[in-house]
């Protein structure tokens, strides 16, 4: 392995790879992209592949997505890989706890012209009779949302990144960052030592690891989420958009010709979770109650991925005081592919011209968690 780099970027998953491709698009091309097992082996491969724009609850996470979306709309044409975006849309649902919060984000929205639709139990159960509306006071209806294949955009960016002059090392991992005089000097690897005087921990869940290193405290809290596909299921219409209950914060979407559902916000320590059939149980115990003919579904397989979440739902960005040169890219929670594209521009512009032009990333800054 190459003994220097201008820059190492710690990780493969989608915001990794995207930061490597937009530092080699801004010209910065001497990067080192090191992951300790493969590319998209970490929460990037375990999501539900959605490309989001009805997720916002903010104003600037919304803008984000806005600006990420667009640029997925053109990523072919920019990046030579096609990421098999499909438009399903996205409805969500509210009972009575939810309501006001989803009626809140729905203006959001619309005041930054993303189309959305606010539904009634009735309109919901007119378009959708298999879902019980009993207990919904209103729904959205975001025609915008879709699915994508989140592989394609990693080795999308990669794979450019890589003809431009990037290098990838797969099944090595960093063990470690040196620090002189509060400077980085370089990364320790399994594979030996890389001297750069520029680190980006795009680590997502291990990111909190990779901040100890260099006693940097990162304020990450990791949350184990499963997934459930199920066999074949024509009960379903396979056109159907996704599905989200805001109150018992479970999701359903078609996956071909069966569905996938989505639950769970457990803190977890362990990132490499196994999945357990336990999950099933809990998941399908929340069908019953929303989409009751879901309970005839076959339970086909399932995983277990983390998201690397935040007390305030936004990510970390930017430089740490106390440790020139060691810039975080991370906390992306449930969100990190839709905001991949906005992810690697933001952090890529820091680096190369030493501050981020497309917005302004001092809220994201880490010194935000500070005590008074
Ligand atoms: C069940 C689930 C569903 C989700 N659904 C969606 C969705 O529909 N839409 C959406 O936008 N987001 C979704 N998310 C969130 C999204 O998956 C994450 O925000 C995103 O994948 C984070 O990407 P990342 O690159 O920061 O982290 P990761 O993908 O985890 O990448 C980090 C990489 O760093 C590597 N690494 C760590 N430490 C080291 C080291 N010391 N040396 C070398 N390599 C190292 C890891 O192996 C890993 O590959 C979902 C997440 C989960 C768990």
């Amino acid at each position: 392995m190459q003994e220097m780099a201008d820059v190492v970027v710690i990780g493969a998953g989608v915001i990794g790879c995207s930061t490597a491709y937009h530092l080699a698009r801004m010209g910065i091309t001497d990067v080192l992209v090191l992951e300790m097992n493969q590319v998209g082996s970490g929460s990037s491969g375990k999501s539900a592949s959605m490309l989001s724009l009805q997720f916002g609850t903010d104003e600037l996470g919304t803008r984000m997505a806005k600006y990420s979306y667009a640029r997925y709309m053109h990523f072919e044409e920019e990046v030579g890989v096609p990421i098999d975006f499909k438009k399903i849309g996205w409805v969500s649902l509210a009972t009575q706890e939810s309501a006001e919060h989803l009626r809140r984000s729905a203006e959001l929205l619309q005041s930054l012209d993303i189309e959305t639709e606010i539904l009634s139990p009735e309109e919901i159960k007119r378009r959708y009779p298999e879902i019980n509306t009993e207990d919904i006071v209103l729904g959205t209806w975001g025609p915008d949302d879709g699915t994508v294949d989140p592989h394609m955009i990693m080795w999308g960016y990669i794979r450019r990144a890589r003809e431009i002059g990037v290098k990838l090392h797969q099944g090595v991992r960093a063990t470690g960052i040196r620090v002189r005089h509060g400077q980085v000097e370089g990364v320790l690897t399994s594979e030996g030592f890389v001297a750069t005087r520029t680190v980006v921990n795009a680590g997502g869940p291990w990111a909190i690891e990779i901040g100890k290193w260099v006693s940097v405290d990162i304020p990450i809290i990791n949350a184990a989420r499963s997934i459930v596909v199920t066999g074949p299921f024509p009960a379903i219409p396979s056109t159907w958009p996704f599905f989200e209950d805001l109150t018992a914060e479970w999701y359903f979407r078609p996956e071909g010709p069966g569905v996938l559902m989505g639950m769970g916000k457990t803190p977890t320590e362990e990132l490499d979770i196994p999945f357990r059939l336990e999950v099933v149980d809990a998941m399908m115990d929340t069908a019953a109650h929303r989409v009751p003919v879901l309970m005839k579904a076959p339970f086909m397989t399932g995983w277990t991925g983390v998201r690397p979440l935040t007390a305030d739902e936004q990510p970390i960005l930017g430089p740490v005081p106390a440790v020139e040169g060691f810039i975080l890219n991370c906390g992306w929670g449930g969100a990190g592919i839709i905001q991949a594209p906005i992810a690697g521009q933001l952090v890529a512009e820091l680096i190369s011209d030493g501050r981020a032009s497309t917005l302004d990333i001092s809220p994201f800054r880490i010194e935000r968690f500070e005590g008074p």
